[in-house]
């Protein structure tokens, strides 16, 4: 999205459009808007298998696609096949500069992210957000399954909004659902998901940088779990909490 104007009155329009509607709605209104600009990012999470579920209904081949840090775990390899051939679809996968994490392991170690926050969000930059700028500057717009009940960080996500950290228009016709109507919908519409859920996590990332969580405990809470709650993003949606199997 070349000028700033232009982007108030894209936003204006989409939200427009899309209120009260629902999040299959929102995406059929979303694809009709961006076309071929639009996107779901997609980290195999229960909401975004629901996501892709919605849009391969919509779609034959929808544009979908994922960061492999290369610390995920199998679990996540798996999902993303199983995915693939479920709907017939080809996920894309955004990989980091080799380049940059060669350089990042031998100054720091491979395991830097425990020692501080710095080092966290360095190994964060590199692997997850320079591959993510990469493919958003070749879209207007991006899907992501956030939603408001997730986490401290995430309670103030809108259904649409500006990206003001990449410059576009983001989307997540989820923001209003709860855990219980994500699961609802994947039992109902037999939705592959990663099998890490029914081993009690809730939120799914690198493998290293995720733990299960207790029954109660915030749905996040096993992300980066040495550090404080407010810290816990990876940069990817700064500006604003996946959820347990129940
Ligand atoms: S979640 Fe952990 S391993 Fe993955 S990119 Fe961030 S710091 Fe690195």
């Amino acid at each position: 999205m070349k000028a700033e104007k232009n982007m108030d009155s894209v936003l204006e329009e989409i939200r427009r459009k899309t209120q009260r509607q629902s999040p299959q709605e929102i995406l059929r209104t979303s694809l009709e808007q961006f076309g071929s600009r639009i996107a779901l990012a997609t980290s195999f999470g229960a909401e975004d298998q629901v996501l892709t579920d919605m849009l391969c209904r919509l779609q034959k081949l929808p544009a979908v696609f994922t960061l492999d840090t290369g610390r995920l775990p199998q679990e996540t390899y798996e999902v993303w096949e199983e995915t693939e051939t479920h709907y017939g679809i080809r996920i894309e996968g955004l990989f980091p500069d080799f380049q940059q994490v060669e350089a990042m392991t031998a100054e720091h170690g491979i395991n830097l992210f425990y020692r501080s926050v710095e080092l966290r969000t360095l190994c964060c930059r590199i692997r997850k957000i320079e591959p993510l700028k990469r493919k958003l500057s070749s879209l207007d717009a991006w899907i992501c399954g956030l939603r408001r009940g997730q986490s401290q960080t995430r309670s103030a996500v809108d259904i649409v909004q500006q990206d003001e950290q990449f410059g576009l228009v983001k989307i997540c016709p989820l923001a209003d659902w709860t855990c219980e109507q994500v699961w609802d919908y994947i039992r109902t519409n037999r939705v592959p998901y990663n099998k890490l859920h029914d081993r009690g996590y809730p939120s799914i990332g690198c493998a290293c940088c995720t733990r299960a969580v207790s029954p109660g405990q915030d749905e996040r809470s096993g992300r980066w779990w040495w550090e404080k709650p407010e810290q816990k993003e990876c940069g990817l949606h700064w500006n604003q909490r996946s959820c347990l199997r129940r």
